[in-house]
C-alpha cells in the first residue's frame, strides 16, 4: 500500500536510483594518493558500488586490502594480458583463494579473464587459461567479467559450450549490434563504458541505442580507457552520470529510468 500512496504524490520528483562501477581498477597504484577522497566524491554522486576485478596473482592481495578497505566488490582471475608472469601455481593458488572466501558476500565474480588478439603471442595459453576460469565459475557458481579483444569467434564458441550458468559480462564491449545480440542470445551482458562518449564510436552507439536496456551494465575500467583528458588522463568512476545521460539520450529514454534499469542489472548479474 505505501508504494501506491508513495506513487499517487504530486510532489514526489522520481528519484535516480544509485550507480554502480561494475569495473573498475581502484586498487591500482594510480589511485594511491587520493583513494579516501575519491570515494568520498563518488558517495555524493550518488555512485555507491564498485566491483573491483583481478588481473594478475602478484596483485590478488592488495586488491583483497583496497576491497575490504573500502566494503567494494571484488572478483579474482587472470587478466590474458598478464597469462605469460603466470607460474604452475597460479592457477591452482586461484582456486585456493576462491575456496577461502566464496562464502563472502563481496566476492563476486570470476575475472577479469579473456582472450586478446593485441596481445597474440601467447594465444594458446590465453585458451586454456580463460577455459579454467569458465571451470571456476561453474563450480563456484559466480558470473564471469570477460576481457575479449579482436577474438569474438573463439570466445562465442567456447562460451556457447560453457556451462557455467551465472553467465556474465564482456567488459569494455565495442562492437555494433549484430555481434552485441550473440552475446545477449548466450545470456550475457554487455558492459559499457567511456568509450560511448567518443563521437567516433558509431557501432557502439547504435548497439545501446539499438538492444534492449537489460543487456547493459555500466563500467569505467578505471583508470583507463579515460573519455576526458583532464587528471593526466586517469579514468575514474565519476564519468558514471555523463555515461548515464549519454546512454538515456540514445535510449530516448529518461535517466531516471535508465538508472533504475541499470542499477537492477547489475544488482542481479552480481547478486550485490
Ligand atoms: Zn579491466
Amino acid at each position: 500500500m505505501a508504494i501506491v500512496e508513495m506513487n499517487s504524490s504530486p510532489e514526489q520528483q522520481p528519484k535516480m536510483s544509485p550507480l554502480i562501477d561494475s569495473h573498475a581498477h581502484l586498487d591500482f597504484a594510480e589511485f594511491d594518493h587520493d583513494r579516501a577522497e575519491l570515494f568520498e566524491k563518488m558517495k555524493a554522486q550518488g555512485i555507491t558500488q564498485v566491483v573491483i576485478p583481478g588481473v594478475s596473482e602478484d596483485k590478488w592481495l592488495n586488491q583483497l586490502h583496497i576491497a575490504s578497505t573500502y566494503n567494494c566488490a571484488f572478483a579474482l582471475g587472470v587478466h590474458p594480458w598478464f597469462c605469460d608472469s603466470m607460474t604452475e601455481q597460479t592457477l591452482p593458488n586461484l582456486r585456493q583463494l576462491l575456496l577461502s572466501l566464496h562464502q563472502q558476500r563481496k566476492l563476486v565474480a570470476i575475472g577479469e579473464c579473456g582472450l586478446d588478439k593485441l596481445h597474440k603471442s601467447n594465444f594458446t595459453t590465453q585458451l586454456s587459461v580463460f577455459r579454467a576460469h569458465i571451470l571456476l565459475a561453474q563450480e563456484f557458481d559466480l558470473p564471469l567479467i570477460i576481457h575479449c579483444v579482436k577474438s569474438h569467434e573463439e570466445m562465442l564458441g567456447l562460451l556457447k559450450s560453457a556451462k557455467n550458468a551465472k553467465k556474465g559480462v564482456i567488459h569494455g564491449f565495442y562492437g555494433g549490434p549484430e555481434l552485441a545480440l550473440r552475446y545477449v542470445n548466450l545470456g550475457y551482458k554487455l558492459g559499457i563504458g567511456g568509450l560511448l562518449l567518443n563521437d567516433s564510436a558509431k557501432k557502439l552507439q547504435q548497439t545501446v541505442a539499438q538492444l534492449p536496456l537489460s543487456a547493459f551494465v555500466l563500467e569505467t575500467d578505471s583508470p583507463a580507457m579515460s573519455p576526458i583528458s583532464s587528471e593526466n588522463d586517469r579514468n575514474t568512476p565519476l564519468i558514471l552520470p555523463l555515461l548515464l545521460k549519454k546512454i538515456a539520450s540514445l535510449q530516448k529514454k529518461t535517466n531516471v529510468l535508465i538508472s533504475e534499469q541499470l542499477y537492477f542489472n547489475a544488482t542481479q548479474l552480481f547478486d550485490l
